[in-house]
């Protein structure tokens, strides 16, 4: 049997990640910082539900306590995001960056990630077969946000992209320091969620679907690696 956690899993590419690997087979937790909104998610699904806020070390401890107790994890999607907005509800661009919207930004993207991956790798590390999927993006990739003439290259937003590259290097470096584990980093591509105000050009069923491949890997899966649905992506 297999357990998996995904975080921020009440909604968007995080609800349909679970509802597929739920019918691979998958135990799931579906991870939610609002006890509500978690629980009505997993009745829906099928899923456990766990309170876990990825911006809070006690939420996350106590995450994963529960999820040790109950026998342990798997499989970590580390899939919680925010693309941060300013007042006016546009993207974070040059001119409206400051010290502290990027701060905010990181602290779910990035240090999020770090926290849940620190927390639960014992965990993982228990696992006959562990695997971590970090859901970055494809304007985590330098190649891309510097390919002139592409729409990757004309996104304004510079605290976004930079907590994609930051999340992407994680992904490296941690897949060098624990090569039994399979970590690898997904862009779900531009996917209908509130993430964007449901602009995605995607359906969410299109847009999980690499974070669930990635999910399902084996031992000889691939690690260290940056994917989309298509196949591996530049840096
Ligand atoms: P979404 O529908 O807005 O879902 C984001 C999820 O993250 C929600 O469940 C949200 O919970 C949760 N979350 C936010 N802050 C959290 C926190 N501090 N602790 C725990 N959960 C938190 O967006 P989405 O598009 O599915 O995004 C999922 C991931 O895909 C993100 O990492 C995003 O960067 C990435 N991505 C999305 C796209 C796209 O086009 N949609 C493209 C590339 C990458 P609440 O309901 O409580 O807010």
């Amino acid at each position: 049997m297999t357990t998996t956690l995904i975080t921020g899993a009440n909604k968007g590419l995080g609800f349909e990640t679970a509802r597929r690997l739920i019918a691979a087979g998958h135990t799931v937790y579906v991870g939610s910082r609002d006890a509500g909104r978690g629980r009505l998610a997993a009745e829906r699904l099928g899923a456990r539900a766990v309170l876990l806020d990825v911006t809070d070390d006690a939420s996350v401890a106590a995450a994963a306590k529960a999820v040790e107790a109950d026998g342990g994890l798997d499989v970590l999607v580390n899939n919680a995001g925010i693309e941060g907005r300013t007042e006016s509800g546009g993207v974070i661009g040059a001119a409206e960056l400051t010290a502290d919207r990027m701060r905010t930004l990181f602290e779910t993207n990035v240090f999020g990630v770090v926290r849940v991956t620190h927390a639960f790798l014992p965990l993982l590390r228990r696992s006959a077969a562990p695997v971590v999927v970090n859901v970055s993006s494809g304007l985590g990739s330098m190649a891309r946000v510097t390919a002139a003439g592409t729409p990757t290259y004309a996104y304004p937003g510079v605290a976004y992209p930079a907590s994609k590259v930051a999340v992407n290097m994680l992904t490296v470096q941690y897949a060098k320091a624990f090569p039994e584990l399979r970590i690898n980093a997904v862009e779900p591509g531009f996917t209908a969620t509130d993430l964007n105000g449901n602009t995605g050009t995607q359906s969410v069923e299109e847009g999980a679907e690499i974070i669930v491949r990635m999910a399902l890997i084996g031992p000889d899966g691939p690690t260290g690696g940056y994917f989309d649905a298509e196949g591996p992506l530049p840096w």
